[in-house]
């Protein structure tokens, strides 16, 4: 038998997962359900990223995909043993800073912060439910997405609103913890120097946001009290005055049904282009709209990449990750072209070649590409919890 980790990522209509053998940080297998409901499809890959095949079954609940991953997985590595079980949580709420091993207490109190994240607290619920059931007795431990903020300066955390609202809650929180935390990881790992100093991660993907990190730790984040806040992404409109929200209640008639749906899913690159959320597709396209999306979009990393480096009073690297930021070389030159006054200055040769370091060699403030990786950090964070959850009972 192979101990192995599993870790699931539930989202509203899909659901990612990875199997990783137990003393390895590569997973033998990885994979996505899409589209649950109706029209599921699901994928799963090996190490070298070649497709393995999936065992037949329905996809049409978070339960049912569970057990066609489960079944996929089993048929695919007979000899892996789940040993424990790594959720993805966007919502840690205030108090957990770092990942916890989920009892009846920590699902009560992942359920009781549902409000702050209507759109994705509960799919996450349904993961843990769901894996509870194929699972009893087999550790589980929550990663939450807002963990590795939760040390900000009160500045960082807080809004200019009435003091009751803070103690109800509304603080900001930060998102994409788990993909902050690799980096920081990383950089420790391999440039100790630059995790040492003051580095703005610029995560860009379908989903974006960015942190200024110190010594390794959030300091400050543009995501805030929702994953709304900060940067245009595929289909979210990013940092937006709340006025507009005024006047789409009171002028234009929309409950908030409708606003949550604009906001979350029909604004960004998508509402600009009025073509796509992908930046692929806008790039290839050739409309003025596609154009101005990418514009916007490169503007405001820019305008964040500033505020970001004075919440540190400067800043020395400068990483790029996430689909965007790992891939898009014309993004990433686009971005750092007019950066010159923060000491950025790109190799264009190792920008094509998505090189690890992009900046060019007299340049005051690094710049890296960092490939993140937020399965590890929950399959890491579950083997260490499972490992001293197992030491408790046997001392
Ligand atoms: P998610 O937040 O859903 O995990 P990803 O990190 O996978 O998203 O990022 C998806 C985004 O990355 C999409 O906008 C996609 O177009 C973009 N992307 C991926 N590869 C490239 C590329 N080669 N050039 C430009 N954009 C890319």
């Amino acid at each position: 038998m192979i101990q192995t980790i599993l870790t699931l990522n539930a989202g509203s209509s899909s659901l990612k997962f990875a199997l990783f053998a137990e003393d390895d940080d590569v997973p033998l297998a990885s994979g996505l359900v899409d589209r649950i409901g109706n029209e599921g499809t699901i994928r799963l890959r090996d190490a070298l990223g070649a497709d393995i095949a999936t065992a037949p079954g329905d996809l049409a609940s978070h339960p049912a995909a569970l057990q066609l991953v489960l079944a996929s997985l089993d048929a695919a590595f007979p000899q892996a043993d789940i040993r424990a079980i790594g959720h993805r949580v966007v919502h840690g709420g205030p108090d957990f800073a770092t990942p916890a091993l989920i009892d009846d207490a920590v699902v009560a109190t992942i359920e009781a912060l549902a409000p702050f994240a209507p759109l994705h607290q509960p799919h996450n619920i349904a993961g843990i439910r769901a894996a509870q059931a194929a699972f009893p007795g087999t550790p589980q431990v929550a990663c939450f997405d807002t963990a590795f903020h939760r040390n900000h300066p009160w500045v960082n955390d807080t809004f200019a609103l009435p003091r009751a609202y803070y103690d109800k809650g509304v603080r900001r929180y930060g998102f994409h913890g788990l993909s902050y935390d690799y980096i920081s990881g990383e950089l420790a790992r391999t440039s100790p120097q630059i995790h040492a100093g003051r580095v703005v991660v610029a995560h860009l993907g379908n989903g974006a946001s960015m942190c200024a990190m110190e010594n390794g730790r959030s300091v400050a984040s543009t995501m805030g009290f929702s994953a709304l806040d900060g940067l245009p992404m595929g289909t979210r409109s990013g940092q937006l005055d709340p006025g507009v929200v005024l006047f789409l209640m009171e002028q234009e008639n929309l409950g908030p049904a409708e606003i949550s749906d604009l906001l979350y899913r029909k604004s960004g690159l998508l509402g600009l282009s009025g073509l796509s959320n992908d930046m692929r597709v806008l790039e290839a396209a050739e409309t003025t709209e596609a154009a101005e999306a990418i514009d916007y979009f490169v503007f405001r990393v820019q305008r964040e990449l500033g505020a970001m480096a004075a919440a540190m009073g400067g800043i020395d690297a400068l990483v790029f990750c996430g689909g965007i930021g790992e891939n898009a070389r014309n993004i990433r030159a686009r971005i750092c072209e007019r950066m010159g006054w923060m000491g950025i200055a790109i190799d264009p040769a190792a920008n094509e070649g998505n090189s690890r370091v992009i900046s060019s060699a007299d340049a005051k403030t690094t710049v890296l590409i960092i490939p993140t990786n937020e399965e590890l950090v929950i399959a890491r964070a579950a083997r260490s919890l499972a490992a001293s959850a197992e030491r408790t009972v046997a001392a």
